[in-house]
């Protein structure tokens, strides 16, 4: 063990449908990868190169609640199809890039919008808006093995039972494989790192009690309340 001077952070980790747990190295996220999202946020849905930022592994939160965070008044919810990756390295082709997939999941990338807002503007940084604390609502990962490869089927949110977001995985402007390969050209990747995969159109805001509830076919439901 090396010699620690502070008792050493938790990993992040996220349970895994049936069992065990998925430790997380990064998480990444794609902005705008559905047309219809792309539009309602003022933006050309053209195919433009993609564009990620990062959420913190312990952002993330399989609690089942979601606590209203400080310094905003306009949360917002985005459902994603989260892939995990069992491994990684640079420079992957599209062609072998699901080979590095273990896992999916259902997540929520929750943003304080009004903050978000305001760093676009500014052309600043989108952290305050986007990697606060259990600001990464996840569901149980499921394995390849048992789910395939989920390039198509609906996704869907419901807030309080009305349907508010809703699309089909196979609208994602860039794909899977297209997400990873592009990713590895930037960055290396590795085991444990996972990627938020976009979210459709009908983001909006939630308010505390509000309960939401995310899925995506063959994944099940993600029920997470604001507390
Ligand atoms: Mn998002």
């Amino acid at each position: 063990m090396p010699d620690y001077v502070i008792p050493t952070p938790p990993v992040a980790d996220i349970p895994v449908a049936g069992g065990g747990r998925f430790p997380v190295r990064r998480v990444y996220c794609i902005g705008r990868n559905y047309a219809a999202h792309a539009i309602e946020m003022g933006h050309d849905p053209d195919r433009e190169p993609p564009f990620f930022f990062q959420k913190n592994p312990d952002n993330l939160d399989a609690s089942g609640d979601f606590p209203y965070p400080e310094k905003t008044s306009d949360v917002h919810h985005e459902v994603e199809l989260l892939v995990a990756l069992k491994s990684g390295g640079t420079n992957i082709p599209v062609a072998n890039a699901l080979d590095h997939v273990w896992g999916y999941g259902l997540s929520l990338d929750m943003t304080r919008r009004d903050l978000q807002g305001e760093a676009k503007k500014l052309g600043r940084p989108w952290e305050i808006g986007k990697a606060f604390e259990r600001s990464g609502p996840v569901g149980p990962l499921h394995p390849v093995s048992e789910v395939g490869h989920l390039d198509q089927g609906r996704i869907e949110l419901k807030v309080n039972g009305t349907v508010k977001q809703e699309g089909d995985l196979n609208q994602m402007i860039w794909k899977v494989p297209e997400m990873i390969s592009y990713l590895s050209d930037y960055f290396e990747l590795a085991a444990g790192d996972v990627i938020m995969s976009g979210t459709p159109s009908g983001v909006g805001p939630i308010r505390r009690g509000d309960k939401m509830e995310a899925s995506v076919e063959g994944l099940g439901v993600l029920l997470v309340k604001v507390v």
